[in-house]
């Protein structure tokens, strides 16, 4: 991959630049600066922010421009992350799954009717979107997909039950995998509807995190009927379309991470040249110098990683396998680096609030951190893929109490 920057790319970077600088909402760009507190109030934030972004052409870059996009390049999202993290401007969070995910699969498989109405209404944030895949038995395994849509003609009836639908609550429309033939191999009885949030029959409940915020929930279906019309592609072509959102998910929608990640650490070295240990301050202690480094190494490593992903991908013209690679080391990588976190900043690093060291950014990313070693297929599934599809071993026995089946398909079998 050629690194060095083309003079377009350099006036790409002058125009995110130049934006920004103008339109940074009020207080943002110090590192004193913090999100605004609860989830409500970042949701609230966000939709406003976002909406401003989006005005200008800077959601959905990456998108064709016959979509509204920009077309832009996989070298000029990096440059839009960077610039972003560059000024500490509010990250983009709240249609994540919208632009990322439901854009990229209604444009792959959807007719050209679909495209035209909800893929505009997505880069101008007016509808934000929720993915409804996991169920209670069916996360890793997704195969297991019980949720039932009954094909009643020119309607379907849904009933049941999906979990952890992140801003389910919040959402417009969400990505509905559910079945629709229970006469075949499971994988093949899926389909994959588009579904407005305010039909009736749709009860979301949020469900409390560990850090406080009620950012995903449990979502019941109750004999909501749903116009055939929000069918995605073919009827059971669900499992296709969905192996679609997921190499999104666990690709290119995380190219701005690293560079996140980047500012995180830039304050945990701010935070350890002002905390002490045994009468030194941490940054010249010889044994936190040492984690210090590492997780500096580490960083460069994932950024490594995220590059030569993105040169697959250039070159296979979609997001592979590699993208469990890069999922697998970025969210233990974010775990050390939090736990690092905590044992820096030391007690002061634990505490929530105003007064607590990074005003509760060291708790609150340190809880965060375990959700992202499940959120998009968990660690064994990210091994489970790598051993299999990417090193080419034999698929290996899950092992399950006697009388029960162990876990075939998964969610991670994009
Ligand atoms: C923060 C967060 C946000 C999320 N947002 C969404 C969302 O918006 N929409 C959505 O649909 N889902 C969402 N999820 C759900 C997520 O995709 C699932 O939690 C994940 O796929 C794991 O499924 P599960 O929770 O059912 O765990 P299970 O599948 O029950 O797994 C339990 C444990 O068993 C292990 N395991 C399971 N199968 C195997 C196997 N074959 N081999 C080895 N080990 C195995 C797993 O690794 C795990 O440790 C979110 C999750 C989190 C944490």
């Amino acid at each position: 991959m050629d690194l060095s920057q083309s003079p377009s790319e350099q006036g790409f970077r002058a125009e995110v630049r130049a934006w920004i600088e103008k339109n940074l909402p009020e207080g943002w760009g110090t590192p004193a600066f913090k999100d605004p507190r609860s989830f409500e109030e970042r949701v609230a934030f966000s939709k406003e922010w976002e909406a401003k972004l989006a005005k200008d052409g800077w959601v959905g870059i990456h998108w064709p421009k016959e979509y509204g996009g920009r077309g832009a390049s996989y070298m000029e999202q990096i440059i839009f992350h960077e610039e972003m993290a560059r000024a500490r401007a509010p990250q983009l969070f709240i249609n994540f799954v919208g632009t990322n995910l439901a854009g990229p699969t209604i444009m792959a498989h959807g007719t050209e009717e679909q495209k035209k109405r909800y893929l505009p209404p997505i880069l101008s944030m007016e509808e934000i979107w929720c993915q409804g895949f996991s169920e209670p038995n069916a996360g890793s395994d997704l195969a297991n997909v019980q949720t039932r849509a009954e094909d009643k003609g020119d309607h379907f009836v849904v009933n049941g039950q999906k979990i952890w639908t992140s801003f389910a609550h919040v959402a417009d429309w969400c990505l509905l995998l559910c079945r629709t033939d229970t006469s075949v191999a499971k994988h093949k009885g899926l389909s994959y509807l588009l579904v407005d949030m305010k039909l009736p029959g749709i009860d979301p409940r949020p469900l409390k995190q560990i850090t406080g915020d009620a950012e995903f929930n449990e979502v019941f279906f109750t004999d909501c009927v749903v116009p055939k019309e929000y069918l995605l592609g073919e009827m059971n072509m669900g499992w296709s379309y969905a192996n679609t959102t997921l190499s999104h998910e666990r690709g290119p929608a995380f190219l701005g991470h690293q560079i996140r990640f980047r500012n995180v650490l830039r304050d945990l070295f701010e935070a350890a040249k002002k905390t002490e240990r045994d009468g030194v301050p941490v940054s010249e202690h010889p044994a936190f110098r040492q984690k210090l480094a590492a997780a500096y190494a580490e960083l460069e490593i994932m950024r490594y990683i995220g590059l030569r992903n993105i040169t697959s991908i250039l070159k296979h013209g979609r997001p592979g396998t590699e993208g469990s690679v890069a999922k697998l080391y970025w969210s233990h990588m974010v775990r050390r680096m939090q736990e690092l976190a905590l044992s820096v900043t030391g007690p002061a690093g634990a505490l929530d609030g105003e007064d607590a060291m990074g005003r509760g950014q060291w708790q609150r990313g340190y809880l965060m951190s375990f959700a992202q070693t499940i959120a998009a297929g968990s660690t064994e599934i990210q091994k489970n893929i790598i051993s299999e599809r990417v090193l080419g071993m034999p698929r290996g026995e899950v092992w399950a109490p006697k009388g029960r089946s162990g876990a075939a398909g998964s969610k991670g079998s994009a």
